[in-house]
């Protein structure tokens, strides 16, 4: 019989000292610990009512605020430790949280474990903890806190499509943490969303990002609510107009159609038939009155059939008819073979050819 020796101490497998591979337990144990842990712990807690948030929803308390940071602790290690390949199941069987301060402390874990040969284990891991604290929607409410900011979404010319209200909550939804829990109320109103905001910077922070990122007119308004110790209280609105259009739309610009590749930085980034680049701010957008978005109607489906030295002849996809258009009359996207399929806007008397499908 050959016994093993463990690769780390040199001692031999005997009753009371297993073996995970070529190592002893309690080297194994030492080197690979029994799973990858996160390597900080983030909590964010309601220092009013102890709630705790757990993907951006808010949970009742546990009890005190140890027992709730000790759920979180276990909820988190439990979603993200991540089993090493010869451990078939870890649990946490116990967890005391030390604070060091109000934000920071540390939680050591003792986690059991089987191994797939049937071994336990026991092994204690110290995670550096982190908490937030962060008035959760319930207590903002009761403690009353007067919102300093409303910032209102509305639509280009007034209301705000269902669309646009799902691509506003999804930008919402993606704003940095500090900035999201400044959120206080959403309101649904008929003509688009306000949102009450616990202070004036967040809520001017937030309108700039949706102007970078949609091109949005911000307007601020200033409005005196009332008195205070002789001071008045002033409540300031924001209001972030956005415009209708969207990635892929057809829009005229300068009397040419071309289609918006996106926006980003408060820049709207059109391409025009040919392939040529060009951009304007939301400020010109919005002096210009809007970009016109051709309708589905006016943007033809085409096959390209045949390309000669002065003709190009395609065939339209919706009703088979077909077109002859001399090359000085039409506006190419790059090069260009019988069979290729593209989309195209007639305007003025020119093909513009806006890419290939
Ligand atoms: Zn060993
Ligand atoms: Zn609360």
């Amino acid at each position: 019989v050959v016994r093993k020796i463990c690769a780390r101490c040199g001692r031999p497998e005997e009753p009371g000292r297993p073996f995970i591979g070529n190592l002893c337990l309690e080297c194994y144990l030492e080197e690979k610990g029994v799973a990858k842990l996160p390597g900080e712990i983030e909590v964010t807690i309601c220092p009013r009512c102890g709630s705790l948030r757990v993907q951006g929803a808010w949970l009742p308390p546990e009890g005190s605020i140890e027992e709730t940071l000790r759920a979180a602790v276990e909820a988190e290690i439990l979603s993200k430790a991540k089993p090493n390949p010869e451990v078939r199941e870890i649990w946490v069987e116990n967890i005391v949280v030390r604070m060091e301060d109000r934000n920071r402390g540390v939680a050591r874990v003792l986690l059991g474990a089987r191994f797939h040969g049937g071994i336990e284990a026991r092994y204690e891991a110290i995670i550096p903890l982190r908490v937030k604290h962060v008035l959760c929607p319930s207590c903002l409410r009761k403690a009353g806190k007067a919102y300093e900011a409303i910032l209102q979404l509305r639509g280009e010319d007034g209301r705000l499509s269902d669309d646009e209200r799902r691509e506003v909550s999804r930008l919402l939804r993606r704003l940095p943490r500090h900035l999201y829990d400044t959120i206080g109320e959403v309101e649904e109103k008929r003509e688009g969303l306000d949102l009450k905001i616990l202070d004036q910077a967040s809520a001017r922070s937030i309108a700039s990002k949706l102007r970078n990122r949609l091109a949005a007119k911000v307007v601020e308004t200033h409005k005196v609510v009332g008195r205070r110790g002789g001071k008045a209280k002033v409540q300031t609105t924001i209001l972030v107009r956005i415009p209708r259009i969207r990635e892929g739309d057809i829009v005229i610009y300068k009397d040419r159609p071309a289609v918006v590749k996106g926006i980003s930085g408060n820049r709207i980034i059109l391409e025009e038939a040919g392939g040529r680049r060009t951009s304007l701010s939301g400020e010109e957008f919005w002096e210009s009155g809007g970009l016109e978005i051709v309708g589905e109607k006016e943007v033809k489906v085409l096959m390209v059939t045949a390309i000669t030295r002065d003709l190009i002849y395609l065939l339209d996809m919706d009703n088979y008819s077909t077109l002859d258009i001399p090359l000085s009359k039409a506006r190419l996207a790059g090069t260009l073979k019988p069979g290729d399929k593209v989309k195209a806007v007639m305007r003025s008397g020119e093909l513009h050819i806006l890419g290939k499908i």
